[in-house]
């Protein structure tokens, strides 16, 4: 089974490793990829770059067997659309391999805006993983998604290659990435929010209004 955690991580944080690592247990996978989406050129410029994005990523997750980075996005370029990265995979793994999809509730409430996210059951499982304070909302394609394709444990998901959701409610960190940008643009630490290596690329690149290290 593959399974895929898409997402900005702009900057990555402890919030996303923890998801990772309570996936990867909950769905007895030895590994999940993260996906990092590309920013356009157009709306780079208040946060960090494709590069610097991938950088923190392998930062983050160096020396941990579970996670993974997977660039395809970045280097496709241009705008990254979920139902391409899935139908490269699916390509790459052949149709009868499981592909699973990891998002919070608050990116898929908007599930019935991404492009041909019809298309999207069809080539992968959903894992919807509930974060406090984003629901579903009540009649939306995403919800009706839910309720029509739920099962009840992550071992059915073994089964088949596509088409199931499945929720997780784990333990979440109350960590957001627009929150580590805000104290760093006033001037406050992101220490213990973000491994330390990563903060000190933050640093050490000027990320999100930081001062540089060499002008500290
Ligand atoms: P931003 O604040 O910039 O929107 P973010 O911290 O929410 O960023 P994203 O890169 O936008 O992170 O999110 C990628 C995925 O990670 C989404 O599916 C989102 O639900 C999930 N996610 C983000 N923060 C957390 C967290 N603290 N715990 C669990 N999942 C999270």
């Amino acid at each position: 089974m593959h399974v895929i955690y898409g997402g900005t991580f702009d900057p990555i944080h402890h919030g996303h490793l923890r998801l990772a690592l309570e996936v990867s247990e909950a769905l007895e996978v030895s590994r999940v990829h993260l996906v990092p989406s590309h920013i356009p050129p157009h709306r780079g410029s208040t946060g960090a770059s494709s590069a610097q994005r991938l950088e923190m990523i392998r930062q983050a997750i160096a020396g941990e067997p579970a996670l993974a980075l997977d660039e395809q996005e970045v280097h496709r370029g241009g705008a990254s659309y979920t139902a391409d990265t899935l139908r490269q995979l699916r390509a790459e793994l052949g149709p009868d391999c499981p592909l699973v999809m990891v998002v919070g509730t608050d990116a898929f409430s908007s599930f019935d805006r991404w492009r041909e996210w019809q298309e999207i059951p069809g080539l992968a499982h959903i894992v919807v993983v509930r974060r406090p304070g984003s629901e579903l909302p009540v009649g939306s394609e995403a919800a009706q998604l839910v309720a029509e394709r739920c099962v009840g444990s992550a071992s059915e998901l073994h089964s088949r290659p596509a088409g199931l959701v499945l929720e997780l409610a784990p333990p979440l960190l109350d960590i957001s990435a627009t929150g580590i940008r805000r104290r760093i643009a006033a001037g406050r630490s992101p220490r213990y929010l973000t491994p330390d290596d990563v903060c000190q690329s933050i640093r050490a690149w000027g990320l999100y209004g930081a001062r540089p290290v060499e002008s500290q």
